[in-house]
């Protein structure tokens, strides 16, 4: 017996024809199955078009509010709770609904859409992903959409200003918007906030000078000074004033390192300014390194030369904005503030005679020239060095008596 020949007489067995017939049933279940996974690939592929949105891109917040508000009318939310502090120090509290994860369904302008939000926890950081999936080809149709939500979040940023942290390699936003500061709220010496904000929109508003000459288009600026005499309430105002953002790195995280740091700043939101706070923190002079090798060991593992390239390497087809703060200009090397890497330089000192004098005409309007001229020169009679910050603790001890005010300056020495 050939072998096909006894395959043949296998089928006259009973017990093996059925079997066989079961195996059959399964193939064709199994192809059947297969068939139709295929089908639904073609399908999907061919005749349904999709958009994935991961929770480290941009529009992601973005579009998930607008789903909300516009689309998907669905009983599943999840809430993020935002706070808002007003102008007088209350903290209001508003609750915002966003689908939760899961599959939910809704019609945009006739179109049926389908939007699944996955969550991955497995990651270190919390990774999600918005799908929408709609019938058709027409990807205008997510562009508007996208569109739309971005619109929706401007709006409701307007007259805000977003600060941007960093978490890992990437740029979160901190809390919630902010209530601009207005730039006049901030009180520097005189001419000094003028010259330092006209400065930053020239920088803006020349790109092609930039580009011209093969420049890198960027600006760093360096804000010098003692404690509490307003370097970072300027450099909030001045985003807000400009419509930038802000991301706040620090670099004496001992989680930073030059490969990150790197990342972060040739990775930073658009439109934004870089803020690298009280830098003299982060890195010590190698000379004072030097000389006290143990009080600066282990000091992260940013380096120097790490910083150096990742402010080198920052480079933008749109403005590019970095601010650093320091209170110990003296501590810093001298490699890191030459032209190219910090621009500008301004020293914010102690209130003038001119900082006090606007200082008490803002916080008591209602007083004559005469009086802050009379508070103005009874603290720099004191021959003391007074803060911005301590100007303000001051008046705000006594609200509403300006007299009070002249009559007592000595206590100010005490804030
Ligand atoms: P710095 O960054 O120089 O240490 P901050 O900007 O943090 O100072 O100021 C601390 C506080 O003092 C802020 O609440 C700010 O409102 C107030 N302040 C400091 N400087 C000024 C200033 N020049 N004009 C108005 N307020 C100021």
């Amino acid at each position: 017996m050939t072998l096909i020949e006894y395959i043949s007489t296998l089928g006259d067995n009973p017990y093996f024809g059925a079997g066989a017939g079961l195996f059959a049933v399964g193939v064709l279940a199994t192809a059947g199955r297969r068939g139709l996974q295929g089908a639904t690939i073609l399908f999907r592929r061919h005749c349904m078009i999709t958009m994935e949105v991961t929770s480290r891109d941009k529009s992601y917040q973005w579009l998930l509010q607008w789903i909300t508000k516009y689309g998907a009318q669905t009983q599943h939310l999840s809430v993020e709770t935002e706070f808002q502090q007003t102008a007088a120090g209350q903290i209001k509290t508003k609750f915002h609904f966003i689908p939760s994860p899961g599959n939910h369904y809704f019609w945009h302008k006739n179109n049926l859409i389908i939007v699944e939000r996955n969550r991955d926890n497995k990651m270190v950081e919390v990774f999600e992903t918005v799908t929408l999936t709609a019938l058709g080809r027409n990807r205008g149709m997510f562009m508007s959409i996208l569109d739309e939500a971005r619109k929706l979040a401007l709006q409701s940023t307007d007259g805000q200003t977003v600060m941007y942290t960093a978490m890992g390699a990437e740029w979160r936003p901190l809390g919630y918007p902010r209530r601009k500061r207005p730039l006049n709220s901030v009180i520097l010496d005189k001419g000094l906030s003028e010259r330092i904000r006209d400065d930053v929109q020239e920088f803006i508003d020349n790109p092609k000078w930039y580009m011209e000459r093969g420049i890198p288009y960027r600006r760093g600026y360096l804000l010098y000074g003692p404690p509490g005499c307003g370097k970072s309430s300027f450099i909030m105002a001045l985003a807000g004033d400009i419509d930038y953002s802000i991301c706040v790195l620090n670099l004496s995280d001992k989680s930073m390192s030059d490969d990150r740091l790197s990342h972060l700043l040739t990775n930073a939101p658009e439109q934004s300014i870089i803020l690298l706070e009280d830098i003299d923190a982060a890195f010590v002079s190698r000379d004072l390194a030097k000389e006290n090798p143990v009080a600066y060991q282990g000091m992260g593992r940013l380096t120097l030369s790490g910083l150096l390239n990742a402010l080198d390497g920052v480079a933008s087809t749109e403005a590019r904005i970095l601010f650093m703060t320091t209170n110990y200009i003296e501590r810093l090397d001298k490699a890191l503030i030459r032209p190219g890497r910090v621009d500008v330089k301004e020293l914010i000192d102690y209130a003038s005679e001119y900082q006090l004098h606007v200082m008490f005409r803002r916080f008591y309007p209602d007083e004559p020239e005469s009086s802050a001229h009379d508070f103005a020169s009874k603290v720099l009679a004191l021959q003391k060095p007074v803060s911005a910050a301590q100007v303000q603790g001051y008046f705000m001890l006594h609200k509403n008596e300006p007299q009070t005010v002249i009559d007592n300056v000595i206590e100010i020495v005490d804030l």
